[in-house]
């Protein structure tokens, strides 16, 4: 497969050109001894190699060497000198011989798989493939970095909702100049004002063009001439900034709000989000499950026999609860609609109301006199023995 087909391979369609990428891999590492191909032994030094390398380089290289084929050995010679030259790549190479690219197109696959492959051009592979370091594609549109602000809110807050400041310092557009940088433009001369360079790249593997963004003018194909005093030509500045934030009734632990454009502002983009991520503390008497508050109410022996109405507290204030006569220890009572509201629909959880009944560990004279008169005339329980068996 010759080198001077891939200038075809780059002007294809974009899922074609990396299929046939890979193929090329392929088909050119499979039969490719490097250590041959510059002469030295498989135990060479660095400087052995590099020495090599030098040495057929100045010999094959085109403006020297006018042989049809030497274009071809050059870039050969290349290619291998940068497998070799490189302590890990070329550890690489020995480990997997011809496996080599086999390897690599595995790890291709599963680290991109997901990707837009539109977003990706000969740069990203060619680091990916060979930088060790995986750079994200760029994305098609310049966007500021979210940000996550935590905030804590006791139970009744997260119950009833409420509004909070929050003091941020963050990247903001420039005021000044509204986020330009300035004034008075130039065309980038750079780039000819085109905002995009054309980079050609020598690989192992030939030589790949691909576009990429001009790093004087950021993509904008133009100069500031005057830069904002403010700003110095960033467009950007950290600022501190206070959001007032609603933050609904019904929330819990866990939940996030997502405030759009409040993250990091960038120049000539778009600002990334706020993240809130709400934390509710554990109350010290409501227990909450789910929309629900669970609370236990201490009752005496005599309230429960005989009946009573008692003052509940509830997130939203006092209610109040009817005790029946004879009501039995750990009965729970629901008030309706007491709990909290839910986050995402209409009404609201109950309060549940869970009886303790207190027996009293000391009675006066009077009381132990009464409770004995009072079980002299009461219906003894028959006992769980002959329930049980009789
Ligand atoms: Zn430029
Ligand atoms: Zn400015």
């Amino acid at each position: 497969m010759s080198h001077t087909r891939k200038e075809t391979y780059v002007s294809c369609a974009q899922e074609r050109k990396f299929f046939v990428f890979t193929q090329f891999f392929r088909k050119k590492l499979a039969d490719k001894d490097y250590y041959k191909i510059l002469g030295v032994d498989r135990n060479a030094s660095k400087e052995e190699i590099k020495s090599a390398y030098k040495r057929l380089a100045k010999k094959f290289h085109p403006d020297v060497n006018k042989d049809p084929n030497a274009t071809e050995k050059f870039k050969e010679i290349n290619e291998a000198a940068s497998v070799l030259g490189d302590d890990s790549k070329r550890q690489q190479y020995d480990q997997f011989g011809a496996d080599f690219e086999r390897r690599y197109h595995q790890d291709f696959s599963r680290e991109f798989s997901g990707f837009d492959f539109e977003d990706l051009d000969f740069g990203d592979l060619f680091e990916m493939f060979f930088g060790g370091s995986f750079r994200e594609p760029r994305s098609r549109k310049h966007r500021g970095r979210d940000l996550r602000y935590d905030i804590e809110l006791s139970l009744e807050e997260a119950a009833k909702g409420i509004k909070k400041s929050i003091e941020l310092h963050k990247p903001e557009s420039c005021s000044e100049c509204n986020g330009k940088g300035g004034d008075d433009y130039e065309s980038c001369n750079e780039c000819n004002g085109k905002g995009i360079k054309r980079v050609t790249q020598r690989t192992p593997f030939g030589i790949f063009q691909s576009s990429v963004t001009c790093r004087k003018c950021e993509g904008r194909g133009e100069i500031i001439r005057n830069a904002c005093p403010e700003c110095h030509g960033k467009g950007i500045v950290n600022k501190k900034k206070t959001l007032e934030v609603s933050i609904p009734a019904g929330v819990d632990t866990g939940a996030q709000l997502r405030i759009q454009a409040e993250g990091e502002a960038v120049k000539n983009g778009v600002a990334g989000d706020l993240y809130i991520f709400i934390h509710v503390k554990k109350h010290k008497y409501f227990e909450r499950q789910g929309d629900d508050i669970i609370l236990e109410i201490p009752l005496t022996v005599s309230q429960v026999i005989l009946g009573d109405t008692v003052e509940v507290p509830t997130l939203q204030g006092e209610a109040e609860l009817k005790i029946p006569k004879g009501t039995q220890p750990d009965t729970i009572f629901r008030l309706k609609g007491k709990g909290i509201k839910h986050l995402n629909y209409s009404g609201a959880g109950d309060q549940l109301v869970k009886v303790n009944v207190k027996i009293p560990e000391k009675l006066s004279k009077k009381q132990e006199q009464l409770i004995k008169e009072f079980s002299e005339i009461s219906e003894k329980p028959k006992s769980l023995f002959d329930k049980i068996f009789r």
